[in-house]
């Protein structure tokens, strides 16, 4: 039985010189190679971005900017939700 090579007659590899010396069955590979910009622009979303932390104006803890702040409840200085004390089971 002949190799897949054998879909393309064109025997310009076989014999002669310059071709390979042996077919070799290869897997598949990638055309060309990733320049490293392009590898870069691809892995970018790889990677959860920075979130916009703010200090809480009430209790100064880090929060999202425009969000309820999760530790005291508060938003642009009103109670908004109340947080329950944690647990200390845990
Ligand atoms: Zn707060």
């Amino acid at each position: 039985m002949r190799s897949a090579g054998d879909r393309f007659p064109d025997d310009r590899w076989s014999g002669g010189t310059g071709g390979p010396a042996e077919e070799i069955e290869m897997g598949a590979l990638p055309k060309q190679k990733i320049s490293r910009r392009r590898r870069g622009n691809r892995r970018r979303l790889h990677f959860i971005p920075d979130l916009n932390l703010v200090p809480c104006r009430s209790c100064g803890e880090k929060k999202l900017s425009h969000h309820v702040c999760p530790t005291c409840g508060v938003y642009r200085g009103r109670q908004v939700i109340q947080i329950q004390a944690r647990r200390k089971a845990e």
